[in-house]
This record gives structure tokens, C-alpha cells and sequence, in this order.
């Protein structure tokens, strides 16, 4: 497999074409990003551990009987993924309440949510990830109403799995960010990426934050939480 050009940069990954033209490799960087890429850093070993952890929890995944983008690892931080036509909409699951949700809503921290709750928002740096409904994603094109609900059935499907993958391990998943895409045959499939970027993991005892939000809110330890939820999961770096 040939690493081609550089097609994508984003805030934590980088996406390289190849000399497949159905195939594409990430990049875990070691950069960390919040508050729409207002704060960043370099943090050591992060690129390393979220690969990992990522193809981990894919393979969980796959496992369960729901297709994924991605194929092989690589390198200590790179994977090889299936090519997809990426839909704009980011599905946002929550099992408990935090982040936006408390901001926007008043809601105590911690809350419960049952039955979970599933949000759409838009992927747009410039206008800051915007929360949209069904309706603006059919009008303005960004996904079918047939990929949208295949979209939130599948995000459920995840939640069950990863809930009680977490759960096994000692942590509540307290929320997470999917991204679906289009493969060549038409069908949806579970794209970008899943680690403690993009989730928030709480111990379930002590409800110590073990994800980005220790980076978010300068709690410190961002990468040793990282890692702990890795060795937790039995996932060998
Ligand atoms: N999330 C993400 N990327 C985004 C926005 C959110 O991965 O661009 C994740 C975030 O890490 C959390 C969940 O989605 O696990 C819900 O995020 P929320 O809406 O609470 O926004 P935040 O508090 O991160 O601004």
C-alpha cells in the first residue's frame, strides 16, 4: 500500500489518499484540540493511543455486526480505511447529561438520560458545529431521511455495544460523537473515528473524567486517562 497525497488535514487526523482509489490512511496526530481548535496541543503519545484504541473499538464493532471504515493498522499511528463519501452530520448520543446538553439546557451534570437522547449537528468549523434537526438536514441535502434513520439506528446499536463494553470495564459512557458515511455500494457505514477525543468516559464509582475533557477544562493527566481507559479495556499499546 502506497501512501499518495495529503487530502484532508483535520484537528487531530490527517488523511493521506493511496495508490488504491478505494482505500485512504489516517493519521493520528498528537495534536489536541478544543473550543472550535481555540486551544491546542501537542500531547505525547496521544496519536499512538487513540489509534490503537480506535481500531479496538472498531473491531468491537464489526463484531457486533455493524460495518465500519476501517480495514488495517499500519503503523503505530496510521490505519488503512475503505474510501467513503462522508455525510456533514455528526450523530451525538448521550447516556447521561454534560457538555452542550447542561450549557444549553440548564440541566444538572450527571443526570441520567433514559432513554438516551440523539442530537444531529452539523459539521462546520465556521459556524461552530451548529445543533440542526431531521428537516434541515433533508432540505439543504446534507442526508436522506432513509440515511438519517439508518444513521440513528445504527448509533443506537453502537451505544449498546460500547455501553456495556465501558460498563464491563468499570466506566459509564456518558456521551459520544458518531460520523457516517457513504461506501461504493450506497451503504451507510461508520466512519471517523471513536476515542476519548470524542467521548466522554466517567469511572463508575468515583465519576473521575477520563477523556477530553480533562484537556478541555485543564484538569491535567490527559493522556494517562487515556491510557487507562486503554489498559482498562485490555487494549495493548
Ligand atoms: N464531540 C465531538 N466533536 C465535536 C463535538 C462533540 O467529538 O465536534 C463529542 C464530545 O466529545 C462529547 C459529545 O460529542 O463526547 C457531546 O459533545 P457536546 O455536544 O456536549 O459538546 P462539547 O461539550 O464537547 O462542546
Amino acid at each position: 500500500m502506497e501512501k499518495r497525497t495529503e487530502l484532508y488535514r483535520g484537528k487531530a487526523k490527517t488523511v493521506y489518499t493511496t495508490d488504491d482509489p478505494e482505500r485512504l490512511i489516517l493519521h493520528f496526530r498528537n495534536d489536541t484540540s478544543a473550543f472550535d481548535g481555540e486551544k491546542v496541543e501537542q500531547l505525547e503519545r496521544k496519536g499512538m493511543i487513540n489509534n490503537k484504541f480506535n481500531n479496538f473499538i472498531m473491531a468491537k464493532l464489526e463484531a457486533a455486526g455493524i460495518a465500519t471504515q476501517t480495514d488495517k493498522v499500519l503503523s503505530e499511528t496510521e490505519t488503512l480505511v475503505k474510501r467513503l463519501d462522508m455525510i456533514p452530520v455528526e450523530c451525538v448520543v448521550r447516556n447521561y447529561a454534560a457538555g452542550s446538553l447542561v450549557r444549553r439546557l440548564g440541566v444538572t451534570e450527571g443526570q441520567e438520560l433514559t432513554p438516551a437522547t440523539f442530537e444531529l449537528f452539523l459539521k462546520d468549523d465556521a459556524l461552530h458545529d451548529p445543533m440542526i434537526n431531521e428537516s434541515h438536514a433533508v432540505v439543504f441535502g446534507w442526508a436522506t431521511a432513509e440515511q438519517l434513520a439508518q444513521m440513528k439506528t445504527l448509533t443506537g446499536r453502537v451505544n449498546e455495544v460500547l455501553k456495556q463494553l465501558f460498563d464491563d470495564a468499570g466506566m459509564l459512557l456518558v456521551d459520544f460523537k458518531l460520523e457516517f458515511g457513504v461506501d461504493a455500494n450506497g451503504t451507510i457505514v461508520l466512519g471517523d473515528e471513536f476515542s476519548p477525543d470524542g467521548c466522554r468516559l466517567w469511572d463508575k464509582e468515583t465519576r473521575k473524567k477520563l477523556d477530553k475533557d480533562r484537556f478541555r477544562q485543564g484538569l491535567g493527566g490527559v493522556v494517562e486517562a487515556y491510557e487507562e481507559v486503554a489498559q482498562r479495556l485490555g487494549v495493548s499499546l
